[in-house]
């Protein structure tokens, strides 16, 4: 039983998450004024208990609460620290389902966090970017916000007709009024907070493929010229995963191009977002491409269920990007391990990958070192056992969350190695382990 102080779920995220509960699904309805940076919001959560609670609590960043309504009935509640406590009229036992509904306004900007640096709502030049890894979910919706809080989402967002809004799932409905658009996304897929995005532009969309599902590029009119310099083959790409990883896991795949330029890409659930500065030809480019699109089965459908394991999701991305290099005919996987493994024995050695800590938790290290214990396991069970290991793994998984120890369990069992000596090298020791030569 959990009565008492809640500080949050997850030490990487301090202060964000609540783990007595779970919410099922999100239903926002969200009236945005572009100029103004103004959002007006209505938050319909519905919401099991997990313990026995007398409050739930939820995050919301920068952003004013109204109204407050459990169960169809208004709700005691008091704000503190961008936390939102619901108090329960009793203590609820496990198991319960609730509704809270939440008004709030405000002017959205990004979520500050000492270690992590800013995500979540942001403006650009003209239109709206939300990045919420790892922290940014309660710059614009109240929220569970924690990783291994997944839920559905039906999101409905009012804006200017001059633009487009893009968001996560199936646009469901398009209804275009005097002066506004009302676009209502469903996501019908479980979807961790940080991973729910909306995006804000004067786009074009571009159809890339159709099958296996849409894959849709959106972007500002005048970079359509540039789009086959970085994305020519991202639908071979995801036909390529598919083949590897099993089915893509989302309805559809929706590349946003900002025409601002930006520091990096980012994943969301069946979108990803990339400044107008990687519309490019070279490998720098096109390696993001295919890294941010294996976050759909990497990081989206299996999402960690602690920031800790964050090379689960990193690491994975990583290997990808040397896993299209093989196949579109670039340097072999084994060439790009060499070749990173030689650039990390140069550098510290101070970081363990299956706890690296917030400050870490995305330093490039994460990354290759990630990508490279995944290409000595390779090496070690062999290609046919490694691939069907992964693929197993996404099928098991799919939609749900994971662990370190749950990977390297799943791939002794399934493989019949014994993997732990490696991973102890790889996972849990700050030294650079040798990389063995090619079997
Ligand atoms: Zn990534």
């Amino acid at each position: 039983m959990t009565l008492g102080g809640r500080s949050g779920a997850d030490p990487y995220v301090s202060g964000h998450g609540d783990t007595s509960y779970d919410v099922t699904h999100y239903d926002l309805d969200l009236d945005y004024s572009i100029h103004g940076n103004h959002l007006e919001g209505r938050a319909r959560l519905t919401l099991v208990t997990r313990e026995e609670v007398d409050r739930v609590e939820l995050d919301l960043h920068g952003l004013k609460v109204g109204k407050v309504g459990l169960d169809g009935g208004p709700a005691k509640h008091t704000t503190r620290r961008n936390r939102l406590v619901v108090r329960l009229p009793r203590t609820a036992p496990a198991g319960e389902e609730h509704t809270v509904t939440v008004r709030y306004a405000g002017n959205p900007k990004p979520v500050r966090k000492r270690h992590l640096g800013t995500a979540g709502w942001e403006e650009l030049t003209d239109g709206v970017i939300v990045a919420g890894q790892p922290h940014g979910a309660p710059s614009w919706f109240p929220c569970n916000d924690r990783p291994s809080n997944k839920a559905t989402y039906r999101v409905a967002v009012s804006a200017s007709s001059d633009y487009r809004v893009v968001g996560n799932g199936r646009l469901v409905d398009r209804r275009r009024g005097s002066r506004t658009t009302t676009w209502v996304y469903e996501q019908r897929q479980p979807m961790a907070t940080y991973l729910a995005t909306l995006q804000i532009g004067r786009y074009d969309v571009v159809r890339l493929a159709e099958r296996p599902v849409p894959v849709r590029a959106v972007l500002p009119h005048r970079l359509r010229p540039r789009l086959d310099d970085a994305l020519g083959r991202q639908a071979d790409m995801l036909r390529y995963f598919a083949d590897l990883f099993g089915d893509y896991p989302f309805d559809g795949y929706t590349v946003v191009v900002t025409e601002d330029d930006l520091e990096i890409p980012l994943e969301s659930q069946g979108l990803s977002v990339f400044g107008a500065n990687f519309l490019r030809p070279d490998w720098d480019a096109v390696r993001l491409v295919a890294h941010e699109l294996s976050h759909q089965w990497f990081g989206d459908s299996l999402t960690a269920c602690s920031w800790q394991d964050i090379w689960l999701h990193e690491g994975f991305a990583c290997y990808c990007e040397w896993l299209w290099s093989e196949e579109s005919g670039g340097p072999a996987a084994h060439e790009h391990a060499n070749r990173h493994w030689g650039r990390l024995a140069e550098l510290d050695e101070d970081l363990v990958l299956d706890d690296p800590g917030p400050d870490l938790m995305f330093d490039d290290r994460v990354y290759k070192r990630g990508a490279l214990f995944l290409h000595v396991l390779r090496l070690t069970v062999g290609d046919d056992a490694f691939f069907s290991t992964l693929r197993a793994w996404v099928s098991e998984h799919a939609y749900g969350n994971v662990t370190t120890q749950m990977f390297l369990a799943f791939v002794a069992a399934r493989t019949g190695h014994d993997v732990d000596a490696l991973a102890e090298a790889w996972l849990s020791r700050p030294e650079l382990p040798e990389l063995p030569a090619r079997g």
